[in-house]
């Protein structure tokens, strides 16, 4: 079996929780097998969102109805990062597709954008018992599917929304109001901290700022700022 075929054999493996047992007096054929143990960073989209749909990686599969994987233009040049489904999301299996969703895709017209443009994916591809934070065992369990997804679109601007998305995309415990209103990175693509549509319902004098972050964005992934 070539090392490609048995990288995405393990992913797979791996993704629906079951371990991989590799007899000891077998010799390893090259290159060694036991690295890297999780694989996704070899997989294509179809193969990935098999994986993702597969997955049992934390505690979470137990309650989804199904993943949702994310949905949009897997050429886009803007790749939003929300945090994780809702009930709604759980139910049709595409991201914001609620209240803040439709504010989400408002937000998008805002700049020229729409759903089918860009790409729209979460921290988290299950959604959490009565919409709690996620745990930061299931922010790592499914970071390999977020960071594959990432790379396959290979975006001009990311675009963080809310405190979990922009936290975990970081690594910072720092609150949106100081993550946002300024060009951050993300290995070498530009990213954007903004509001959480949901936040910005319940506070729409923050629109304001929502839109000034949104215009910082779009003048990056222009190349003028
Ligand atoms: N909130 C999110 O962060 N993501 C969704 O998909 C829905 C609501």
């Amino acid at each position: 079996m070539s090392n490609l075929t048995e990288q995405k054999r393990r992913a797979y493996l791996d993704a629906m929780g079951i371990d991989v047992w590799v007899p000891r007096d077998e010799p390893d054929i090259d290159p060694p097998l036991e690295a890297p143990p999780v694989a996704a960073d070899a997989l294509g989209w179809d193969e990935l969102r098999e994986c993702v749909s597969a997955c049992s990686r934390c505690e979470l599969h137990q309650g989804r109805t199904q993943t949702v994987f994310g949905v949009g233009n897997p050429d886009a040049s803007w790749m939003i990062i929300g945090e994780a489904p809702g009930a709604e999301e759980d139910r049709r299996g595409e991201p914001f597709v609620g209240r803040a969703g439709k504010l989400l895709d408002e937000m998008l017209r805002a700049i020229g954008q729409s759903r089918g443009d860009v790409f729209i994916a979460n921290i988290l591809k299950c959604r959490p018992p009565n919409n709690r934070d996620p745990k930061s065992e299931e922010v790592e369990q499914c970071r390999a599917y977020l960071e594959q997804q990432i790379s396959l679109v290979d975006p001009s601007i990311i675009l963080a929304v809310g405190r979990v998305a922009a936290q975990n995309l970081l690594g910072t415990d720092a609150p949106v109001g100081r993550l946002r209103g300024r060009r951050h990175s993300l290995g070498d693509v530009p990213l954007v901290v903004t509001y959480h549509p949901a936040y910005l319902l319940r506070s729409p004098s923050q629109k304001r700022k929502a839109w000034d972050d949104l215009s910082m964005a779009r003048a990056i992934a222009r190349g003028s700022a």
